[in-house]
């Protein structure tokens, strides 16, 4: 407001004045105002030079500029809308009037065209001294001190005895079902509520998911629904070879209960922790509860190596059989020599470097994750009818991603509509993840809800990631919450 009245004039101020302002100002332009303050035309530089060269004098009035209008938008108007018409006019500014005509704010293009994300890659300061190092030896293969210090980092956080580096948590998800021996037509249960890279591994090794629904209160997997799918197979001598637990939005399941049922029927549990390094059940790492489990690096996620992953058990004989599998197999022979099919899956040293700077600043990522979540929950605490991810007593997250449901019977509006809204403010917000039993990729596949109704469907139905980044600016969450505010009517 202060700053509009600073770049504002009248037809009877001097072009001399004018240009002074514009010189101050460093908008490049200034605000013609008429005589009841409501805005009439921008007048740039350009505008001034152009009179000037025209024969007007530095003493000349304003007046003797035409009278043209100028374009503006309302306070209203996403800002998508007002990059749109910058983008039209090839032009930088757009005043904001009131219905009075008046200026409120004056829009920049610099200040507004920077979307915020829903998470981004966030560099250490240590990564590039790791990847020189690995140019400088020359270790630009998928061996090398890099991958051999990495894959200890991570079994040293993780709380595991192994680790294989590979090329991405896909990968490490599937050589874990390989390493479990899923075959064609085996049984695998899996995680209804999670991303399609927990289940596609299934498909890869031709086996048959069998889908379990979460519970409300960690939104990871049931154990009801896991106790009586397992009940079921077990009456149709349907047992699963491995049952693949997704710890989702840097959240573990519960995994006592889940274990317990397990180990009760004597089937192995893998860990998609792809989304949960840094966070811990009941005090121990998120990882280190499977048979196996498996991270990802890619670039969404809490650290980064651009795209990588790795592979995790306390079991010395699977990890290295997985470091045979994922570098092609090659039987000890002189000559190229395979008696079982191998992977490609193997992370290259250079990527390992990445990964061994972004470790070292994982507790930093951990805080920022959680302090981003802690301001929405703070900034938004009075307006009702936002649920937020649970953390159960047994559960420290790491909030890799702000999650939260919209209460349809409080807010007139759905979560999709809110993600579109805040899309038009250049805010990326995003859906939960959509239930693997509702992708038509898995239609007609056995889905176990956790009660009489579906959890999965609820969270996918009603809910939405926020902007999550540990390297978002204090502006940017406060930008976010007076979003979501507004959106929902709680100015
Ligand atoms: C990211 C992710 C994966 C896959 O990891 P990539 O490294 O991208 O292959 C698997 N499961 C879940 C739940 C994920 O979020």
């Amino acid at each position: 407001m202060s700053e509009v009245a600073t770049i504002s004039t009248m037809r009877s101020a001097r072009v001399r004045d004018a240009l002074a302002m514009i010189d101050r100002s460093g908008h490049g332009l200034v605000l013609l105002l008429d005589e009841a303050g409501r805005f009439e035309r921008t007048v740039t530089d350009g505008d001034l030079r152009r009179l000037l060269l025209s024969g007007a004098g530095m003493d000349d009035e304003l007046d003797v500029l035409p009278r043209i209008t100028s374009l503006t938008v309302t306070a209203q108007a996403p800002r998508r809308e007002a990059l749109a018409l910058m983008d039209l006019h090839r032009i930088n500014h757009l005043p904001v009037i009131d219905e009075d005509g008046r200026v409120v704010n004056l829009l920049e293009r610099r200040d507004i065209e920077k979307p915020i994300l829903l998470s981004t890659p966030h560099m250490g300061e240590n990564e590039m001294t790791f990847v020189e190092e690995a140019f400088r030896t020359n270790w630009i293969a998928p061996l090398g001190p890099n991958v051999d210090a990495f894959e200890r980092d991570i079994a040293r956080i993780a709380g595991v005895a192994h680790a294989a580096a590979l090329s991405s948590g896909t990968a490490a998800l599937h050589l874990a079902l390989v390493l479990l021996d899923v075959r064609s037509g085996d049984r695998v249960f899996c995680s209804s509520f999670t991303f399609a890279a927990s289940a596609n591994p299934i498909a890869y090794q031709g086996a048959v998911p069998v889908f379990i629904d979460a519970e409300a209160e960690s939104w990871n997997m049931s154990p009801r629904a896991l106790e009586r799918a397992l009940a079921q197979a077990k009456a149709a001598g349907q047992l699963p070879k491995a049952v693949m637990v997704v710890n989702l939005y840097g959240q573990s399941a519960d995994m006592d209960p889940i274990l317990e049922l397990c180990n009760a029927y004597n089937v192995p549990v893998v860990e998609d922790a792809a989304e949960s390094l840094g966070a811990t059940y009941k005090g121990r790492p998120s990882g280190s509860f499977g048979r196996l489990a498996g991270f990802s690096f890619n670039g969404n996620k809490i650290i980064t190596t651009s795209g990588g992953g790795m592979l995790v058990s306390d079991d010395a004989a699977l990890i290295t059989r997985a470091r045979f599998l994922s570098t092609q197999a090659r039987d000890p022979a002189p000559h190229y020599e395979h008696s079982v099919i191998g992977y490609n899956y193997r992370m290259s040293n250079i990527l390992a470097g990445v990964g061994r700077g972004q470790l070292q600043v994982l507790g930093e990522r951990v805080a920022a994750r959680r302090a981003v979540f802690d301001a929405y929950v703070a900034g938004l605490a009075d307006v009702p009818g936002i649920d937020w991810m649970p953390e159960p007593e047994w559960s420290f997250s790491t909030r890799w991603l702000s999650t939260c449901m919209i209460d349809p019977t409080v807010h007139k509006m759905s979560a999709t509509e809110v993600i579109g809204r805040l899309g038009a403010e250049m805010i990326e917000a995003r859906p939960l993840w959509k239930p693997m039993h509702r992708q038509p990729v898995f239609a007609g596949t056995d889905y176990i809800t956790d009660g009489n109704q579906s959890v999965s469907d609820r969270l996918f139905e009603n809910g939405l990631c926020l902007p999550s980044g540990s390297n978002m600016s204090a502006d940017e969450i406060d930008r976010v919450i007076v979003m979501v505010r507004k959106v929902l009517g709680r100015t």
